[in-house]
């Protein structure tokens, strides 16, 4: 990983306000900068944009950060994609992970070549008014226009044994870095050809909008219908979504309809985005992969899994299903007719026939509960027994406690059964469970959600720190053994500790500070407190005080309450004594506070 002192000096050489007006038109307003939201939909402007500090945040939304933060939202970049295109900017270098060496990074880089030249090279073949005429046929004959082809690269490799072998040979690509791309195969009589041959190409992309690999199909019913381009150094299968690249762009980054549509071929994917849903991808060929789900969760809320008419039901799309609940994420299922697939559909029935199905997807556990109901009886007991396990299994995976009780309810009433033993049952699983697997993947009980909420004065204090960071010193010597009950304050708080140990607090700024919280949530929590302004350094100081009082006070009712309750205690256990005690120590606390 990239050294903290690179991240700082990336992050110092590009300064806030020119990243962020190269996307968005900033207008000074005093000291700072303001535009309307990228990030939601406003009419007046709460974007907010401070060059002292080098942070940004939207009063409307509340979303915030710092310059890594504002690329990773807009561009749905990750910190190394933020890093990196930061250091290009100014021109610093970035020393690249370590597992890969220079040898295996150019090895990489020349995969993308062959793949990008062959994808020109496939685009030309059926642009060619000769060459290309059986496939633009095809493509016509299934009703695919020019702006596809163009949208989504569509190709062709002429039904001949070494076109592209030729090409790319010219181009100055050697036989062994052509063998490694998969592109070009060699014979066991060592002869050298296309892989691809008579064939529509689809290139593939990935999120970031690079070829890294190709499907192919043929033009009537020879098989394989489909060929795809081998697994590669650049190319996972179970990694990578045909389309996302333009999906990702059509999903709003805030509100409701972050959703995305899944379906099974590339077909059905080119003629939902030529029809208006363009948040649409296609897995490729594989079942929905738990690495598919945590890349679809940077972008969307919640998935539309659409399953061709006469595949609904099978045990593998289940599992599926699954996997986003597992990710936080919500999924709702349609299955379309019999006999239609969503190119059929959208092509028959017309795209607002398509707009009302997925309207209709029904909910996960809707489509859960029909597909064992078809599977099993429910009105005898091996069934229920059955049925309830598939479903306590789920549930167990789920991370929201409000889903599971509302599925709960609805499974008991369903099914005839007892809600309480449903839950008994479901808590008995998740022991076993967390029995078996470590205390980390555990779904969080709605206590420790509710504990998250950041105590004010605690914030306040953070807040002060952060924006003058010898309160930090100030704050330790009145109260050496405070323990801070907010999460994200405590996580914040003890990072200034630490820096401060580091740099000396003369020389800690906020922009040191943000580079070091790695968790975005965290981030965002700091930059709301950056944001605060106190028109003087008086009225700063005067803050800081109310905050100490206001602790100092909390302390003591805390004090007294504990006293209230051991008072209790001793007359209980009939030891006066003690009752004498506490209640002297109670009365010169109560007085103390009176003098403050
Ligand atoms: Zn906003």
């Amino acid at each position: 990983m990239a050294s903290d002192q690179i991240v700082d000096q990336v992050q110092s050489l590009n300064d806030i306000v020119e990243v962020i007006s190269a996307y968005v038109p900033l207008r000074r307003a005093g000291r700072s900068f303001k535009a309307t939201c990228p990030f939601h939909q406003e009419k007046t402007p709460s974007f907010m944009v401070n060059p002292d500090k080098q942070i940004f945040h939207c009063f409307g939304c509340g979303v915030g950060g710092d310059v890594f933060s504002f690329l990773m939202k807009y561009e749905r970049m990750t910190f190394p994609e933020a890093l990196k295109r930061l250091a290009e900017r100014v021109h610093v270098p970035v020393p690249e992970f370590k597992h890969s060496s220079p040898e295996e990074r150019s090895q990489t880089e020349r995969l993308y070549q062959v793949y990008s030249a062959a994808n020109e090279f496939y685009r030309r073949n059926l642009k060619d008014l000769e060459l290309g005429k059986p496939a633009r046929a095809y493509l016509a004959k299934r009703s695919f226009g020019e702006s596809e082809m163009d949208i989504f690269h569509l190709g062709f490799a002429i039904p001949e044994w070494s076109h592209l072998y030729e090409f790319l040979s010219k181009k100055g690509f050697g036989e062994q870095e052509l063998l490694r791309s998969g592109l070009i195969v060699r014979s066991a009589q060592a002869r050298t050809y296309d892989l691809f041959r008579g064939r529509v190409m689809f290139p593939i992309f990935n999120s970031q909008g690079k070829v890294i690999a190709f499907g192919g199909r043929v033009f009537g019913d020879e098989t394989p219908k489909y060929l795809n381009s081998p697994e590669t150094p650049i190319f996972r299968k179970r990694k990578e979504l045909y389309a996302l690249h333009l999906a990702k762009r059509a999903i709003p980054t805030t509100g409701e309809a972050r959703r995305i549509l899944i379906v099974e071929g590339y077909l059905d994917c080119i003629r939902l985005h030529a029809n208006g849903f363009q948040n649409a991808v296609a897995t490729l060929g594989t079942s929905l992969t738990p690495e598919h789900v945590q890349m679809l969760k940077r972008y969307a809320d919640e998935a539309t899994v659409i399953f061709d008419g006469d595949k609904a039901g099978e045990q593998a799309s289940l599992r599926g299903l699954d996997l986003f609940l597992e990710e936080g994420m919500g999924v709702r299922v349609l299955c379309l007719p019999k006999g239609f697939d969503p190119d059929d559909m959208v092509r028959v029935k017309g795209k607002e026939a398509m707009a009302e199905l997925i309207g209709q997807s029904q909910d996960f556990f809707d489509f859960k509960l029909q597909v064992l109901l078809g599977r099993y009886n429910k009105s005898d007991s091996l069934g229920l027994l059955k049925i309830t396990s598939e479903f306590l299994d789920t549930f167990s995976k789920i991370k929201s406690p409000v889903l599971v009780d509302r599925y709960l309810r609805k499974l008991a009433v369903t099914l005839g059964v007892q809600e309480n033993s449903l839950r008994s049952e479901l808590n008995k699983l998740r022991a076993k469970l967390s029995g078996l697997k470590s205390a980390r993947s555990e779904p969080r009980p709605l206590a420790a959600e509710l504990r998250k909420a950041e105590p004010p004065l605690e914030k306040l204090l953070l807040g002060l720190v952060l924006h003058y960071p010898p309160y930090l010193r100030m704050f330790q010597e009145v109260f050496p053994e405070y323990s801070f009950s907010g999460e994200k304050t405590r996580e914040i708080f003890n990072l200034c500790h630490q820096m401060i140990q580091e740099y000396g607090e003369r020389e800690l700024s906020p922009s040191k500070l943000l580079n070091r919280i790695k968790n975005e949530e965290s981030k965002t929590f700091a930059c709301r407190l950056l944001m605060i302004e106190w028109s003087s350094g008086t009225d700063r100081e005067q803050a800081f005080q109310d905050v100490l009082r206001g602790l100092r006070g909390q302390e003591r009712a805390g004090r007294l309450k504990t006293l209230r309750h051991q008072i209790v205690q001793a007359e209980e256990a009939g030891n006066q004594e003690l009752v004498l005690k506490y209640m002297k120590t109670y009365q010169e606390l109560l007085s103390k506070s009176d003098s403050h």
